[in-house]
């Protein structure tokens, strides 16, 4: 909305991360990963600052076999990269996904389907951080340029009044993020996806 300043998010996790360092805490986080180029990055900015625990819960992503080699991907990052972080796996269950996408199948990306597959998944890794006593939890999603990041954080905010575990908002993509997880996947030899996850993003490629 015009006159409305936009809130920087990117701000907000640089600020958070500076108190972090000056108080030397290194809380726990729940972080959710959609894939290994989107994490690569975020790991190199967090790792430092929290205790991390990765949480691939991903329903939207089709096919199977696509879940399967995604996950693995985000495995044997975090192995390159010699990170002690481990990884909650969610079994494959595309069912949610299908119920909250009914209706909505022909919407194009950032409509109401992503917002709905995006809530989904942000409320499943804040109920995850509740029962595992997490200190925070966030995403990787925001460090992609497809994405709504506004939406993204203002999702989070209202998960973390309704789990009571606070979000940790962030705009992944600053600081050049989102050319440096390109430039990691390089390194790593990373498979990019070219659909975002779901059977209606694969088809509209
Ligand atoms: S395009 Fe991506 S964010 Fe949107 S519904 Fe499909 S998987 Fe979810």
């Amino acid at each position: 909305m015009d006159g409305v300043p936009k809130t920087n998010y990117g701000l907000l996790l640089d600020n958070k991360l500076k108190e972090l360092d000056k108080s030397g805490e290194r809380p726990t986080l729940l972080l959710h990963a959609c894939c290994a180029p989107c994490s690569s990055h975020t790991l190199t900015v967090l790792d430092k600052y929290f205790r991390i625990t990765l949480y691939f819960c991903n329903p939207n992503i089709a096919p199977e076999e696509e879940y399967i080699f995604r996950m693995n991907e985000l495995k044997r990052l975090v192995r390159e990269m010699a990170l002690d972080i481990p990884i909650i796996e969610e079994k494959y269950d595309p069912v949610p996904f299908y119920e909250l996408a009914k209706g909505l199948e022909e919407l194009p990306e950032r409509g109401e389907r992503c917002q709905k597959c995006i809530a989904y998944r942000l409320r499943k890794a804040g109920a995850k951080a509740k029962e595992l006593e997490f200190d925070m939890f966030t995403t990787t999603l925001t460090i992609s340029p497809h994405k709504d990041c506004a939406f993204i954080n203002e999702c989070g905010g209202q998960i973390q009044d309704e789990c009571g575990v606070p979000y940790l908002f962030s705009d992944f993509k600053k600081h050049d993020g989102y050319k440096h997880s390109i430039e990691l996947s390089k390194q790593y030899n990373l498979y990019r996806q070219n659909y975002c996850g779901c059977i209606y993003s694969k088809k509209s490629d």
